[in-house]
């Protein structure tokens, strides 16, 4: 039987090659739900493609009458941020893949869970922000999925997937293992395009230069985060909820080939490392067709052509959004909440041309210093420290 998926964030990069997985397995996925931001046109021409029931926009019904677009026919549209909710409900859906952008991901995750649904999570900051209250609920399904023998006999349940590389590396890396026996999760970093540079040197970095990375194929705010290794540092945070691990035995490398993905080290000295191509679609496929393997989508990795494979410390001085994440990360509670909502204003700006790129360190540090962490509680509280930390942040644009 097909999987049959809803997709939110159905336009961006993730969302994008998530389709271009379901046009490749037409027999094992199903797309039966949209969601997008105020992309709708693009969205609609999906919803004809995929022959796609409901799609849902953040766009008021008023602005899209305005575009004078045609729905096609069968399509369902329903807006406002309810509506991409509320997706994650129908019955139809078996798996929600959740590619939005941003703290606005959280709510999506949390009502996917609970609703009984696998998870297929793009968005970093449903674990980064409130992994605390994911988790538990991840374990819930997980529990239902085995009494229900939805789960593979061997391995994790499969109620939360990864959808980034290292993640799914990891994830892969563990089948088979017990927990006990990890000594160790190694998050491989790419360095991004400024590798190697010194702080004197990336004070006059521009937009245009952060978001020309070398390696792989992102959308504008995670090529900046993935620049200023905040993306890292989110990742650690991700790595720690997901994978049940203290910080201390999370460690971040450099590998600048993008060739290995992540890598597991064992008690006994052992590492596994997960390499392949370095092509989204390979996570995202995984995420969806696990605990079965699907033929790849993508040229498998040609090891004659690699060459050498590099490893750095990373230089935390320079980049230290790394060291910043990491710090919210160990203290806990709503510290990451604040840190990760002071660094999408930062980002914001940055890319708007109103903020420096060493600025965007600076202000989610101000921010940090100026909350008051607090043990995380609900949705609702989560969303009223985001919203004070957006608010300090904006003060606080160097
Ligand atoms: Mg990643």
């Amino acid at each position: 039987m097909a999987r049959r998926i809803a997709v939110l964030g159905s336009t961006g990069s993730i969302g994008t090659q998530t389709l271009d997985v379901a046009r490749r397995h037409p027999d094992k996925i199903e797309v039966v739900a949209l969601a997008v931001g105020r992309r709708v046109k693009e969205a609609l021409e999906q919803a004809r493609e995929f022959g796609v029931r409901y799609v849902a926009s953040n766009m008021d019904a008023g602005e899209f009458d305005a575009l004078g677009l045609e729905v096609p026919e069968g399509v369902e549209l329903a807006f406002g941020s309810d509506a991409v909710a509320a997706l994650t409900q129908l019955p139809e859906v078996d798996v929600v893949v959740n590619a939005l952008v941003g703290a606005a991901g959280l709510q999506a995750s949390y009502e996917t869970l609970r609703a009984g649904k696998v998870l297929a999570l793009a968005n970093k900051e449903s674990l980064v922000v409130g992994g605390d209250l994911i988790m538990p609920l991840a374990s819930k399904v997980d529990e239902q999925r085995r009494a229900a023998g939805l789960a593979p006999d061997h391995g994790p349940a499969g109620a939360l997937m990864p959808i980034d590389s290292e993640h799914g590396a990891i994830y892969q890396c563990l089948i088979g293992e017990e927990a006990r026996e990890v000594e160790r999760l190694w998050v491989t970093a790419s360095g991004g395009p400024f590798r190697g540079k010194k702080s004197c040197e990336l004070k006059d970095i521009t937009a245009k230069q952060a978001l020309a990375h070398p390696t792989w194929n992102m959308g504008p705010k995670i090529t900046i985060d993935s620049s200023t290794l905040m993306n890292k540092g989110l990742e650690v945070i991700e790595a720690h909820h997901l994978f049940t691990m203290p910080y201390d035995r999370i460690s971040v490398v450099v590998q600048p080939q993008s060739a290995i993905h992540s890598m597991v080290e064992f008690s006994d000295g052992s590492v596994k490392a997960h390499l392949g191509t370095t092509d989204m679609r390979i996570p995202i496929q995984y995420a969806l067709s696990y605990p079965e393997r699907w033929d790849a989508p993508v040229t498998p990795l040609d090891f004659t052509k690699l060459g050498s494979l590099q490893f750095d410390a990373p230089d935390v001085e320079t980049f230290r959004c790394l060291a910043l994440a990491r710090a919210a990360g160990e203290r806990g509670g709503t510290l990451p909440c604040v840190m990760n909502a002071a660094n999408e204003i930062a980002v914001a700006a940055f890319l708007a041309g109103e903020g420096s790129y060493l600025g965007i360190a600076e202000c989610v540090e101000i921010v940090m210093d100026a909350h008051d962490v607090q043990p995380v509680e609900s949705i609702g509280q989560l969303l009223e420290i985001d919203s004070w930390a957006r608010a300090r942040a904006r003060d606080n644009i160097r």
